[in-house]
């Protein structure tokens, strides 16, 4: 049997009439861009969200620059990140000139709430959170900190639509949530989009101020703007998936579920859940002692799996500038050296995941 990370025709072929609707709608409207489904979905979204505004926006990585860039932080700021994220997230930050300052990740993958505080200058002026993998973070402990310093906290959402912190939304913790819906995440579009959520009128302003060359009125250009406008088409095909939430989110849950019960492999170390956390599974990740050889063998069995991610930002290339070196932050090295996320997708079926943990089960490795 062959096994993809991703079949992303199958989460069409789920709601095929409805996307075969809503883009046709689109089509025959003759209005392409900032128009009524852009208006609808935001609408829609900010509700469902339980959030007083949302802004559509071009991706993830733009939603993160420019909140950021809304809030005022820029070259000579710092604001604090958890070290083991993906580069998008700390992008956000970079791009505006402000210095990211990197924070050891806890036992389940999401920056370690005890360890924020000690990172704290006067240069501070944000905290980045990264609900990484589809669970979120310790909000209350974050929350208490950053609120006790001052700090704005800004919610990196691209993995973790629909996952809650003692059943309150990630997004809506901060001062502004970030969400991309790149066609492989939770909530995926058939193309680049992202949104912000937030409760702030003037941070809403702004950042949709920006998004359109940084004019509310045509040609009249109060700030230096960017092009980062949902589109008609994605916004369309957005509502729709929206609408199917619940049904998309239970089954990535049942899905994960599925491979924490069937995964018994001592070699193999499983996710755990934060307690008072649902776990959205965007990705389902073990760690491996011996991670280049399981890889290998279950492509061997026809099985792809990935490295979410091999190199962390702080040896990045692009980053050597910030004259970091191997092992100034060891627990996200490990963890770069011993994650792999297994395939798990909208749609997959029980006989492709039975087929996964079966030759998982039977990894004997090296020794
Ligand atoms: C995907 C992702 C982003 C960026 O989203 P895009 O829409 O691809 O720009 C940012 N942060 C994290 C954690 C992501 O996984």
């Amino acid at each position: 049997m062959k096994i993809s990370c991703n079949v992303l025709d199958r989460q069409y072929r789920m709601f095929e009439s409805e996307y075969d609707a809503a883009a046709l709608r689109v089509l025959k409207s003759g209005w392409y861009i900032l128009g009524n489904e852009v208006k609808q979905f935001e609408e829609e979204f900010g509700k469902h969200m339980n959030a007083k505004y949302c802004v559509g926006l071009n991706s993830g990585l733009d939603a993160l620059i420019l909140s950021v860039r809304a809030l005022g932080i820029g070259e000579g700021d710092e604001v604090i990140v958890q070290a083991n994220t993906y580069i998008a997230t700390v992008l956000g930050i970079t791009e505006n000139g402000a210095t990211p300052v990197y924070v050891e990740p806890d036992e389940y993958f999401n920056i370690d709430a005890d360890k924020i505080e000690e990172k704290i200058t006067d240069k501070t002026k944000a905290v980045m959170v990264v609900h990484l993998y589809g669970q979120a973070s310790r909000m209350d402990r974050i929350m208490e900190v950053a609120d006790r310093h001052g700090l704005p906290v800004i919610e990196d959402c691209a993995q973790s639509h629909e996952s809650c912190f003692q059943g309150k939304k990630t997004g809506t913790f901060g001062k502004i949530g970030c969400f991309s819906f790149y066609p492989t995440k939770n909530m995926g579009a058939f193309g680049d989009a992202g949104c912000v959520v937030t409760e702030d009128a003037d941070l809403a302003g702004k950042i949709r101020m920006m998004r359109n060359y940084g004019s509310r009125v045509k040609y009249h250009n109060e700030i230096e703007g960017v092009n980062s406008r949902l589109d008609e088409m994605q916004a369309a095909l957005l509502r729709v998936k929206l609408s199917h939430m619940d049904e998309i989110t239970n089954e990535r849950y049942v899905l994960g579920k599925r491979y924490y019960d069937g995964i018994r492999n001592p070699k193999i170390i499983k996710p755990e859940t934060l307690a008072g956390v649902n776990h959205v599974y965007h990705q389902f990740v073990i760690r491996c002692a011996e991670r280049d050889a399981l890889h290998d063998y279950l492509e061997e069995n026809g099985i792809q799996t990935q490295i979410h991610y091999p190199i962390p930002p702080h040896l990045a290339e692009c980053y050597a500038w910030q004259g970091y070196r191997k092992g100034d932050f060891p627990i996200t090295e490990e963890y770069a050296s011993t994650v792999l996320s297994l395939p798990l997708y909208t749609g997959m079926k029980k006989e492709e995941q039975d087929y996964v943990i079966e030759i998982l089960n039977g990894f004997r490795g090296e020794v």
